[in-house]
């Protein structure tokens, strides 16, 4: 099936900043393997198509040499079997006709975001399947009913038989010879209705003037047995044109009826799991909220997706994959009542109709029993497979009042599933759609953010509590919006992360770390170890430790003048990667720290092992210091902690004159906080450097 990835897609776009737009969402790290071709007209598009395949083609309406509909037809004349997906203005008209004409979606250019996008393109190329493998089965039914013959009676003006040919008589089970002369309705005995009775009185037939009936009815052959036939009933006129009798043509549609009961099936199921499509589903979802509505009930629609399905494909194999995506899909029906619908969207996305639940909580059962049961391991050939999904959840009539609503709100909920890790479920919540929207604007504008120059860097001093001196800076980013204003790093960084830019961003920001530190020693200032905060994308990016080297290289800055802070989040991961990448650093020189030391799920045991230099106390428990005698323990057994590593230990978000004298007084090495400095420019620190000391901190020593 359509299980294969899509790996090349021609895009057929004139204007240079849409194109670069669609070329950076395919960059997007959701997508990394597609390489995308681009036609700047139509005519370069045939030329190309007339050469190599593509699997998918996205086309602009708007092309200098071909517009609209126009553009549609020439595409899909160029490659029939290519799915094509086009984009337009929102223009429902426009949209409607580009379907007709074959094109398999409509995307309306200012709402595409990356995701949607690629959710589009695989759905396109599944439909695009589907369709084909549904029209060849259409065909092969068509040359079947037309290699059934017509069974053909006659009878004369009284309704006795005069003539049987061989499919009659094989139909009927009655040889022509013992017909000859038999009553019509003793032979064939129909059970539709209209027929009996036109069959049952002559003159009411022969008067009839109808064109000849095409009715579908029950031929009950002479041993009993029934057969669906359709038949047509043509009366004979002798050349005087009196009535002489009448034909009876018919033939048997068990054949086809089973092959229209089966075409309809797979109009409206998934090939590979049998269960409802779309389509169907969301005709289920509105028969449900009617039914709800009436009885005053709730309803609730999941939107389920597996995590990290892609690995299994490219390790085990897409055969594999598409009978994990069964065994999950059996696994789901059994979660749910016979009333419920399952049915899987496309992918490895599944979305579940619970049809009448009295509150919410009932979905968030069926959701734990899901997650379970999906979770328990899947003997595939040999393999054992393990897989745990996401769920979303919105509920009829609080979150949407029909089925795209409610699936629309039911996938935002997963996505924020996936976001916390997965293997969970999430009710929508109205909040995550003004985030979505947030979300977007914030990355179209990070994405202009370096070449405009939106980035600065300010310096937070790291003081050694026992004199007082500045002994680091930790290099904090700072965006300035041009309309917005500042905008905190702890809303953009966990989008830039998202959309591949941390990357670019990361490094730029490095290099001006090292060159700040560089201005420092040319003014013959002392040089803080620059502490610079790496999130877990930078630190799993292939190149990050060769940049890192390169960055320095270039800046002539000692490694030892830099420390990177990583969470303990981005050390847990991949325990054998982060080892050798920490032990290349380290051997350099470059120091490591762990940030936000205590509020992640570090194993001391492993931590022993990896070459750390330091712990920052994270600012929560330092926040606690001050309030309550029990909880400072916590901070105290942090501290201790960091000792018995042999590390140095800083404490962060240090903001009153009691959390310092407490750090000092348990040997806690260094402190940072709004108590000494916030993070302030450059030019600033430079200031800081120059005085040297911060007395506060001698003070109470
Ligand atoms: P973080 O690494 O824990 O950075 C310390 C944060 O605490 C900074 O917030 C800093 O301004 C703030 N802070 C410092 N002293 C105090 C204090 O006394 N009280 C309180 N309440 N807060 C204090 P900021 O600059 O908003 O940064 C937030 C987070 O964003 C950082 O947390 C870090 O995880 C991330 N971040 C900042 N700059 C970068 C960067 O260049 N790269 C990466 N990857 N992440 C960064
Ligand atoms: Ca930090
Ligand atoms: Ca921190």
């Amino acid at each position: 099936m359509s299980r294969e990835p899509i790996k090349v897609v021609l895009l057929v776009e004139n204007c240079g900043e849409d194109a670069t737009f669609l070329r950076a969402t395919f960059q997007h790290p959701i997508a990394p393997e597609i390489e995308v071709i681009h036609a700047r007209s139509m005519a370069a598009a045939e030329t190309f198509l007339a050469q190599r395949s593509v699997d998918i083609i996205l086309l602009d309406l708007q092309l200098p040499d071909a517009r609209g509909l126009g553009a549609v037809r020439r595409a899909h004349a160029a490659a029939p079997r290519v799915p094509l997906v086009v984009l337009g203005i929102d223009d429902d008209a426009m949209a409607a006709q580009a379907l007709r004409e074959g094109a398999q979606d409509y995307l309306v250019k200012a709402e595409i975001e990356p995701r949607g996008l690629l959710r589009s393109l695989r759905y396109a190329l599944e439909r695009k399947t589907m369709q084909e493998t549904l029209s060849m089965e259409r065909e092969r039914a068509q040359v079947t009913l037309n290699s059934i013959g017509d069974a053909v009676i006659s009878i004369d003006t009284s309704g006795n038989v005069i003539f049987l040919n061989a499919v009659a008589e094989k139909m009927t089970g009655w040889p022509w010879r013992e017909a000859l002369g038999v009553p019509l309705t003793n032979i064939y005995r129909v059970t539709d209705d209209n027929y009996r009775e036109a069959g049952e009185n002559q003159g009411e037939m022969q008067a009839s003037q109808d064109p000849p009936s095409l009715a579908d009815c029950i031929l009950k052959r002479r041993d009993g047995v029934e057969i669906p036939i359709e038949d047509s009933v043509t009366p004979i006129h002798d050349e005087a044109g009196r009535t002489a009798g009448a034909v009876i043509a018919f033939r048997d549609v068990s054949a086809a009826k089973a092959i229209t009961l089966q075409m309809a099936h797979s109009a409206q199921h998934d090939f590979l799991t049998g269960l409802p499509n779309r389509m169907l589903f969301a005709d289920r979802v509105k028969q449900a909220i009617s039914t709800a509505t009436r009885h005053s009930k709730k309803l609730a629609v999941m939107f389920l997706d597996l995590d990290g399905f892609k690995g299994v494909n490219d390790t085990l194999g897409h055969s594999v994959g598409d009978r994990l995506l069964k065994s999950v899909a059996e696994r789901l029906v059994h979660c749910v009542r016979g009333s419920d619908t399952v049915s899987r969207q496309g992918g490895d996305e599944f979305v579940v109709l619970l049809a009448a639940i009295e509150q919410a909580e009932d979905a968030a059962i069926t959701a734990r029993r899901i997650l379970q049961a999906v979770a328990e391991s899947h003997s595939i050939d040999r393999h054992e497979v393990h897989v745990a999904i996401s769920i979303g959840i919105s509920i009829f009539p609080d979150d949407g009042f029909d089925s795209e609503t409610l699936i629309a709100s039911a996938d935002t909920a997963m996505y924020q599933a996936k976001e916390i890790g997965g293997q969970n479920y999430q009710f929508f919540r109205a909040a995550m759609n003004v985030r979505a929207v947030q979300r977007q604007s914030i990355e179209e504008s990070l994405r202009q953010a370096l070449e405009r120059d939106e980035f600065t860097v300010h310096y937070q001093p790291k003081i050694k509590l026992s004199s007082g001196e500045i002994t680091g800076a930790e290099a904090l980013l700072r965006w300035t919006h041009p309309t917005r204003g500042p905008v905190s790093p702890a809303e953009f960084i966990p989008v830039a992360e998202d959309c591949g830019l941390m990357v670019p961003i990361g490094r730029w920001l490095l290099r001006e770390v090292c060159r700040q530190a560089r201005s420092w020693a040319a003014r013959g200032l002392p040089m803080p170890r620059m502490a610079v905060n790496i999130s877990t994308l930078e630190f799993r990016n292939e190149n990050f430790v060769q940049n890192v080297f390169a960055i320095l290289r270039e800046a002539s800055l000692a490694p030892e003048t830099l420390e990177l802070e990583l969470t303990e989040g981005a050390l847990m991961k991949h325990v054998e990667s982060t080892q050798s990448i920490l032990n290349t650093l380290r051997a350099a020189g470059v120091q490591i720290a762990v940030d936000d030391f205590g509020t992640g799920y570090s194993s001391l045991g492993y931590l022993r092992k990896l070459p750390i230099d330091a712990l920052k106390i994270d600012r929560s428990f330092i926040r606690q210091l001050t309030s309550a005698a029990p909880e400072t323990t916590m901070v105290t057994a942090l501290i201790s902690m960091g000792h018995n590593l042999k590390l140095r230990v800083i404490g962060e978000g240090v903001e009153t004159q009691e959390e310092m004298a407490f750090l000092q007084s348990h040997q806690c090495e260094e402190a940072q906080g709004y108590y000494f400095s916030p993070g302030v420019p450059g030019a600033e620190f430079a200031k800081l450097l120059k005085m040297g000391i911060f007395e506060a901190a001698l003070a109470h020593h």
